[in-house]
């Protein structure tokens, strides 16, 4: 049991893991993917409390092995700087762990979804150069991926899909495409993401 501080004050024990391995859960995957994580609910406010991070996912046969830091770790692993014990992968905060069960739960390969993500949010700058934007994995819809685009400014519903036959075009080219740019960037290093591309690109810049 971990004691958490909820936000009303109120202490409460969650049940967590040290490893979650979801080799050893046969439902575990898919509650990730639903957004249920370790969690309880405040006996004073009836609020959702999640376990703090970090947390370390683990699941051999799907490949996967994370360390999932609190967003506040978020500018140093774009800086690489971010080292918690262990090998594995860094993810930050739980909508990226939610993200990736997503994508093991629909059986992609994490690296062919990410860069469909570059191709999305690379089209979303386009069209709002000014805006935030970030592309989110969100599930299989009839046969389609659909991918969620938040930060748009112009009320834009932020909802694509794009067809199983993009991903496969893009999974049969990923293991060359990863000694390139931008895809050599992206998948160094423990974080493996798009967003930190933007924020290494403005540090060099700024020198
Ligand atoms: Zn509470």
């Amino acid at each position: 049991m971990k004691k958490v501080t909820c936000r009303c004050d109120a202490v409460v024990e969650i049940d967590v893991p040290d490893i979650i391995d979801l080799d050893a859960d046969p439902s575990g995957l898919a509650r990730l993917a639903d957004g249920d994580s370790p969690s309880a609910v405040c006996p004073r406010c009836g609020a959702l409390v999640r376990a703090e991070l970090p947390l370390r996912v683990k699941s051999a046969t799907r490949g996967l092995d994370a360390v999932v830091l609190s967003d506040m770790e978020r500018l140093s692993a774009y800086r690489g700087k971010a080292d918690p014990s262990g090998s594995g992968e860094i993810l930050l905060g739980y909508q990226e762990l939610f993200e990736r069960a997503r994508i093991l739960r629909d059986g992609f390969d994490p690296k062919a979804v990410e860069a469909l993500k570059y191709v999305l949010q690379g089209k979303a700058e386009e069209s709002e150069p000014e805006a935030d934007v970030s592309v989110f994995y969100n599930g299989l819809k009839d046969g389609s991926l659909e991918f969620h685009i938040l930060g748009l400014k112009s009320g834009q519903a932020g909802v694509v899909k794009l067809p199983r036959t993009s991903y496969d075009r893009i999974a049969s080219d990923i293991g060359s495409a990863v000694s390139k740019e931008p895809y050599k960037t992206i998948f160094s290093g423990r974080y493996k993401s798009i967003k930190k591309l933007g924020f290494l690109s403005s540090a060099s810049d700024a020198g």
